[in-house]
């Protein structure tokens, strides 16, 4: 019940606009975003990549509302990734299309999307192509397979709760399109989706395991215990070298585990959001774990 509140709250408007404007957003936020500001993503990228961590820059937006938003939200991510570059870290950039401008249409993101691509190109790093609601799957799909033939330098995501997930890792494996495997981080109607997480968690696993044998460079985003054990083991199984896969969390949850992958020899990205739009990431990570409201409450407090 609470999810489903934190993930109606997390699409209203006027509490966003009060949210990311208020005084103690930093004090609010800082556990699960690096800050404002590109500096403060690349910092926390640096330090990482000290721990023999890799990551996954987000610049954080989505649902721009106009094509000027949509193309400074693509010079952004040039900038971030020259800003990589500079700093000679191995970093992905994570995107949402509707950062693009999938809203105004899907010639408006692909004419975004194609610089981000061209710089990620010639850097030899690649673009993650976050997955968004249901109310975008199909087109983000085809748009991913698209920048796949253009550059090939793309990474999708899919989501372990959607029905359809084990069709689209079939045929993504079949185009050698990198993946990396999520649970799922929207509200879905149960035509579309499993409602029950056991199911979800069962589903992951087997498309998990999948991509293991059968995938190109896929990526385990999960901080699911069992799910990482299974993993390590299956990857064993078949006597997998570390560097055809990834594990991937998101930056603030389960530092111990990423600190043990890296121990074990696992390659570990971790997926770094930054920027002052926060607020709809911010939610979905309460969604995930309302107990995050006890600890954020208290931090605030203290501070
Ligand atoms: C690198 C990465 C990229 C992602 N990209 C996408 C995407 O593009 N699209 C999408 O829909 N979803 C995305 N997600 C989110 C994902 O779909 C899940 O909502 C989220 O990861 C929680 O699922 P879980 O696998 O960690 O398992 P869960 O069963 O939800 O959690 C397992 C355990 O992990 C810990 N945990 C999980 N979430 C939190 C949290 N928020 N705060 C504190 N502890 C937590 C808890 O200890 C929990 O018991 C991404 C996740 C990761 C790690």
């Amino acid at each position: 019940m609470l999810r489903g509140l934190f993930l109606s709250l997390s699409r209203n408007r006027t509490l966003r606009q009060f949210m990311e404007t208020s005084r103690y957003a930093a004090g609010l936020t800082s556990r699960f975003i690096a800050g404002n500001t590109l500096e403060a993503g690349m910092a926390v990228c640096r330090q990482l990549s000290g721990r023999g961590i890799l990551t996954a820059l987000d610049h954080l937006g989505e649902n721009v509302a106009t094509e000027a938003e949509a193309a400074a939200a693509s010079g952004e991510i040039v900038q971030a990734l020259q800003a990589i570059e500079r700093a000679g870290t191995q970093a992905t950039v994570a995107i949402k299309l509707t950062q693009f401008g999938l809203d105004l249409g899907d010639e408006v993101c692909r004419r975004n999307l194609r610089p981000v691509f061209a710089q990620a190109r010639q850097m030899g790093t690649r673009v993650e192509i976050d997955m968004e609601s249901t109310a975008y799957t199909e087109r983000t799909l085809a748009i991913v397979k698209q920048m796949h033939a253009e550059f090939g330098c793309v990474r999708a995501v899919l989501q372990a709760y959607l029905y359809r997930t084990e069709t689209d890792v079939a045929e993504l494996n079949r185009l050698g399109v990198p993946i990396r495997l999520c649970k799922g981080a929207y509200q879905e109607p149960a035509d579309l989706a499993f409602p029950a997480k056991a199911d979800v968690d069962t589903n992951f696993v087997k498309l998990m395991e999948t991509l293991l044998r059968e995938g190109t460079q896929p990526a385990i985003a999960s901080h699911d215990e069992r799910i990482l054990v299974r993993a390590l083991a299956y990857a064993r199984e078949l006597k997998l070298d570390p560097e055809r896969y990834e594990f991937q969390m998101l930056y603030g949850i389960r530092r111990q585990w990423q600190q043990r992958l890296v121990e074990e020899g696992q390659r570990v990205r971790l997926y770094v959001p930054y920027g002052k739009a926060w607020y709809p990431y911010f939610m979905r990570r309460l969604a995930e774990r309302p107990a995050n409201v006890v600890f954020l409450a208290t931090n605030l407090l203290e501070n």
